[in-house]
């Protein structure tokens, strides 16, 4: 059931796309199809994700991931971005993958938080192991120079993991965590609006700065 209604609401949204870029060719004759931009926000619903002392992973994600999608509508002409969960709700991971892929994405972004039993800090973004050397990798060493020079963060740099979402999207993917909620200086940073701008502002420019090398 859950699934044929993720299967109604994504053919809904793509006649709503179809309109929009039939919308764009009609003004501007023969451009080419909007650039499909998939923003995920790890976890939601009942799937917490880590926990923090004052903060829950999912709220979090959620909150960078909306502003991403927000920056990124405004500041990218020609870039369609769809979001995996607009709200605090359980998808599952084959769905969030199943989205991308139905949608034809050029690229998706899936936006974590950290979490460790010991110390740890700073950023860090996964892609697929058998993604070294392509656009995900790009993708994923824009985010962390973002990070590192706009946001002054620390970078754990670019690392590989055989993540679902990594393994079952068949576009370029990246899976950023923001910062580590088990290190207590860390949390109250990526959850205080000050921080989640930043954050938000170094993966859009970082989209930006994807979108002119790969047009
Ligand atoms: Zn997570």
């Amino acid at each position: 059931m859950r699934k044929y209604l993720f299967y109604i609401s994504c053919t809904i949204l793509s006649a709503c796309i179809l309109l929009a870029a039939t919308g764009c060719r009609s003004s501007r004759s023969f451009q080419q199809k909007p650039f499909v931009l998939v923003v995920d926000a790890g976890h939601g619903g009942n799937d917490q994700g880590a926990a923090g002392r004052r903060s829950l992973e999912k709220d979090i994600n959620l909150k960078v991931a909306r502003r991403v999608c927000k920056l990124i509508r405004k500041k990218c002409k020609g870039v369609e971005v769809i979001q995996t969960r607009p709200d605090d709700e359980f998808v599952t991971l084959d769905d969030r993958a199943g989205m991308a892929n139905y949608f034809g994405a050029d690229l998706f972004i899936s936006i974590h938080s950290n979490s460790s039993r010991g110390w740890a800090e700073g950023t860090e973004t996964f892609i697929h192991p058998s993604a070294l050397g392509s656009r995900s990798e790009r993708m994923a060493r824009l985010i962390e120079h973002e990070y590192v020079w706009q946001g002054q963060r620390k970078s754990r740099g670019v690392k590989t993991a055989n993540f679902a979402v990594l393994r079952n999207t068949r576009m370029p993917a990246v899976l950023t965590e923001v910062g580590f909620i088990s290190n207590k200086q860390e949390e109250k940073f990526i959850k205080s609006k000050r921080g989640q701008k930043k954050l938000a502002h170094c993966i859009s420019d970082a989209f930006a700065r994807y979108r002119k090398e790969y047009p």
